[in-house]
């Protein structure tokens, strides 16, 4: 009996040769087309697959490894506090759970700050907040306005406060008090305000949405209906925090603040981690309104304070502004060439243009030739390497993608 239990876990254990651990991908419930290739290991700006291939890495593990791939800085964390404590459970304080969120709150200007896993998370437990302030000082409102083409992650709930229109019909019903207004439109926004409205929320930089940038005066607009009626202003930075668009915080570009603001993606490095920061005056949960298994976890604190420490030791903001606007020029020189349209963006969250189509062709061509880009929709292709690129990078980024235009170009004839 035993054996026949063990042996073929035996033998899925052994490293298999490549093709056969290609075909376990039909074990992994279907949610995406993956090409076929494995990824193994990774160095600072380049990946590598199991064939010995390596690519020049602008996706970034989705804008999320702030560092590169493998930084020594996290490794260390890790090592070090996987040796010390891996978890203490969410009953008790842990000491790097104190010192990130000590640090988290210095830099942010923010008061409080809740831990989680992944972005969705933490907008979960923002439009939670929000409406138990909606709950406690405006009447039991319970509304939430976002914006049309905005993005907040891939919860039920998150899927209803997105208001991407293919989401529309999935997954019904949808959760309920989550109203959608044209991005730009502070008309719009203006009328959707009821009595029944806690909180406005938005992406400044909207990264699914392909890379839109808000625009100053419909910001302040929206932070002065939102003061003028006591509702709370949620800035999604799950994308665009810590660095990514040239300050440490995408809000300062502007100097409008909110009150409640949702990090993720680039805050682990690659670990998993999240994190919602609010005010002194929306410190307004019961015990047991929020919580959660791994909130606060020892190795993603030490993992964060490791990452964000670097941010700020290598001035990583700034390089991403220099970097983003190296970028920018390099792609308005393919621009001028008629190779791709509307590059845009900010520091090291940059988008561009190819025609109807063509972007997956296109990522597929790059691939070939050793780079990583992101196809966001298929006409636009988006940029967001780690924030420690230099300009050796993307003169190699530049060449390899002027090549794969032009190959796709004649592909596509
Ligand atoms: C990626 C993203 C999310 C979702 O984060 P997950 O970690 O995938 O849950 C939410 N908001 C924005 C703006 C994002 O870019």
């Amino acid at each position: 009996m035993k054996q026949i239990v063990k042996e073929p876990a035996q033998e899925a254990m052994q490293a298999a040769p490549e093709n056969v651990l290609l075909g376990a991908g039909k074990k992994l419930l279907f949610t995406t087309k993956r090409p076929s290739v494995i990824m193994e290991s990774g160095t600072g700006m380049y990946i590598s697959d199991t064939e010995g291939r390596e690519y020049l890495d602008f996706v970034g593990g989705w804008a999320v490894n702030a560092l590169g791939h493998s930084p020594v800085a996290l490794q260390k964390a890790l090592a070090e506090q996987a040796s010390k404590l891996v978890l203490a459970s969410p009953a008790y304080y842990n000491k790097p759970q104190l010192e990130f969120a000590e640090l988290l709150t210095h830099i942010s200007g923010m008061d409080k700050v809740f831990f989680a896993s992944s972005g969705a998370e933490a907008n979960e437990c923002a439009v939670k907040l929000a409406r138990k302030h909606g709950a406690l000082h405006l009447d039991g409102a319970c509304e939430i306005i976002t914006m049309k083409q905005g993005f907040h992650g891939r919860t039920l709930a998150m899927m209803s406060a997105t208001g991407k229109p293919a989401w529309k019909e999935l997954f019904e019903p949808k959760a309920g008090g989550f109203i959608h207004v044209p991005f730009h439109d502070l008309d719009a926004c203006f009328a959707a305000v009821t009595n029944r409205t806690c909180a406005i929320m938005l992406e400044l930089i909207q990264g699914e949405g392909g890379v839109n940038e808000v625009d100053e005066a419909y910001l302040y607009g929206l932070r002065k209906i939102c003061d003028m009626y006591g509702i709370a202003l949620i800035f999604d930075e799950v994308q665009t925090g810590l660095g990514r668009t040239g300050k440490l915080f995408a809000y300062e570009h502007y100097g409008i603040k909110p009150d409640i603001l949702t990090l993720g993606k680039g805050i682990g490095g690659g670990f998993p981690l999240s994190a919602m920061l609010t005010t002194e005056p929306f410190d307004l949960f019961n015990a047991g309104d929020q919580g959660g298994t791994h909130s606060g976890q020892p190795l993603a604190m030490a993992a964060g304070h490791a990452v964000v420490g670097e941010i700020l030791r290598l001035n990583l903001a700034d390089n991403a502004e220099r970097q983003g606007r190296a970028i920018l020029q390099g792609l308005g020189e393919l621009a001028n060439q008629g190779l791709l349209a509307r590059p845009r963006g900010r520091g090291l969250l940059i988008a561009f243009d190819v025609s109807e189509g063509s972007a997956a062709p296109l990522a597929e061509a790059c691939m070939r030739n050793g780079l990583l880009i992101n196809v966001t929709n298929p006409a636009t292709i988006r940029l967001m390497p780690a924030l420690i690129v230099e300009k050796a990078h993307i003169e190699e980024m530049l060449r390899k993608l002027e090549l794969s235009l032009r190959e796709a170009i004649v592909m596509a004839e």
